[in-house]
């Protein structure tokens, strides 16, 4: 490892001091006085402490968001517009702090990081301005008589966001945003890998002028604040991002109350390359495709299928850009790549990367974990499997890390049948300089998004969700606010 600079003085200062949730406008220690540590996943040293959140305190959010919600949902659109404009401006002013928080906490490399905060900035500026443009219907009735129906929108109430560790900034605000724009009240329950991010978001709220219980945040572990939350009784809705695995917990525990519920989990995404692909443009784009934020992504293209003319010179070209990739701490200028989010996550990916060798993949390049000075951080060294058949476990299951198979192919038909033979459905990808090939896959391939000729191209604008067993609903663009609003239809006599 090279020189990893100094910290902010306001990261630092941030660092030191006691770290709490923020509950109905309160800054408070866990009911409990339990801790969680927050781990810096390149040294594998804490970094501070955070609240390890009770049963009790979650339910004490709840009853904060829900006596939040009357007022809130009274607030005029265009001040409501107004607060979250500023909390965009607010994370700008902060955006180098923000960056650094997200590098040392998650591990991404800075440059991602503040692409991260980039991202945070336009997506709450985004849907501060549909707050004005929540329109209604008015609908042509033919019952006798004179009527007029009209509908609104309306909020659904108490909202509660559960996030993955992948995005700590932007998956918050993927669920805040949206929610407190079309009247709801919110709370935020992040990954216990990345929650300080998310406190420090609970400060630029209040800071912003958020009224009191309108925006929450609370920390914990899974299996209790997150099942409290899900079980609850007077939460309305749950917006969910992590494994499909706790998904279908998520389903099961909303039962009890029919809790509105979206889900944006796992994927295993084919990025399919035809042999007439623009192969240097397809090389640099399957290898961010899977590498980028250390493979640690929802729809990393985790299956490349290749076109068997170009299998072999392709992944060889691939496994030498791997091999290259230069591992370290996040806020060193020279890491390209910096370790998994967790002790855990590395010894799953590395888990994986053993059943690969087992099922006979051949490992071209990486496999292994860091040595030597990043031995103490959770790094995984990027890694190409060859020789892979698409019903390996390695093939099938959600690796969550940056372990890319490669399968080769015949033809469209091949790819496509190959490429949908999976449980996911979040994404996929198609390389080709043929136009009606690119239609004919974008058809067949079922995924909720398909990139022909870019990979993870993303847009606050565009929707963003699962097929099959990768979630329900679609975030993002107008399609988000569907997710947090309800259709009221009034009818008028007026004959
Ligand atoms: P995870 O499912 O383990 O955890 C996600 C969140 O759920 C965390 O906040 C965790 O504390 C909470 N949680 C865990 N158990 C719970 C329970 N029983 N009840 C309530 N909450 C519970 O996922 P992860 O490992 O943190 O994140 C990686 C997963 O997220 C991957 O599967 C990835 O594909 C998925 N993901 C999906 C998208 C998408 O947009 N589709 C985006 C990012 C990540």
């Amino acid at each position: 490892m090279t020189t990893v600079p100094e910290l902010l003085p306001a990261t630092r200062a941030f660092l030191a001091k006691p770290t709490k949730m923020l509950i109905g406008g309160q800054w408070r220690e866990a009911s409990s006085d339990e801790t969680l540590p927050s781990i810096d996943p390149a040294t594998g040293k804490v970094i501070a402490h955070f609240p390890s959140g009770t049963a009790a305190d979650a339910d004490e959010a709840v009853r904060a968001a829900r006596r939040a919600f009357p007022a809130w949902k009274k607030v005029t659109p265009y001040d409501r517009g107004r607060l979250l404009q500023k909390a965009a401006a607010l994370m700008e002013k902060y955006g180098d702090e923000l960056a650094e928080l997200i590098t040392i906490e998650n591990g991404k490399p800075l440059w991602e990081a503040k692409k991260e905060v980039g991202t945070a900035v336009s997506w709450t500026e985004y849907y501060a301005g549909w707050t004005t443009k929540l329109l209604g219907d008015t609908i042509p009735l033919s019952l006798p008589g004179q009527f007029l129906n009209y509908t609104t929108r309306e909020p659904l109430g108490v909202v509660v966001g559960i996030t993955p560790p992948n995005y700590p900034l932007t998956m918050p605000l993927y669920k805040a945003a949206p929610a407190l724009a079309t009247g709801n009240t919110i709370i935020i329950k992040p990954s216990e890998d990345t929650s300080l991010v998310a406190l420090r978001l609970g400060e630029i709220f209040t800071e912003a002028g958020f009224p009191d219980g309108v925006f929450n945040v609370v920390t914990g572990l899974g299996e209790t604040v997150g099942a409290t939350f899900a079980n609850h009784p007077d939460v309305d809705k749950i917006t969910f991002t992590g494994s499909t695995e706790v998904g279908r917990a998520m389903v099961r525990a909303s039962a009890g109350n029919l809790k509105k519920l979206s889900l944006e989990l796992g994927g295993k995404s084919p990025n399919i390359v035809f042999a007439d692909a623009d192969l240097e443009a397809a090389l640099k784009g399957v290898f961010m495709g899977i590498f980028f934020c250390q493979g640690e992504i929802c729809s990393a293209g985790s299956r490349l299928f290749l076109e068997r003319g170009i299998y072999d010179e392709f992944v060889a070209r691939l496994a030498d850009m791997a091999r290259s990739v230069k591992l370290g701490h996040g806020l060193d200028a020279e890491t390209k790549m910096g370790p998994l989010v967790s002790k855990a996550q590395q010894e799953r990916v590395l888990g994986y990367i053993d059943i690969g060798a087992s099922e006979k993949a051949q490992t071209l390049a990486g496999g292994k974990a860091g040595t030597g000075a990043l031995a103490d951080g959770f790094f995984v060294e990027p890694t190409v499997f060859s020789g892979v058949h698409n019903q390996m476990r390695i093939a099938q299951e959600e690796i969550f890390g940056p372990v890319v198979c490669a399968i080769p192919f015949d033809d469209l038909p091949d790819a496509i049948a190959q490429g949908n033979d999976s449980p996911f459905g979040l994404a996929a990808g198609v390389w080709t300089r043929d136009i009606r090939k690119a239609h004919q896959a974008a058809a067949a391939l079922e995924a909720g998004t398909v990139w022909v000729n870019c990979y993870n191209a993303f847009d606050n604008a565009s929707p963003w969700g699962g097929f099959k067993q990768s979630g329900w609903g679609r975030e993002k663009g107008p399609y988000g606010l569907d997710l947090f609003t309800q259709i009221k239809s009034v009818i008028i006599n007026f004959t």
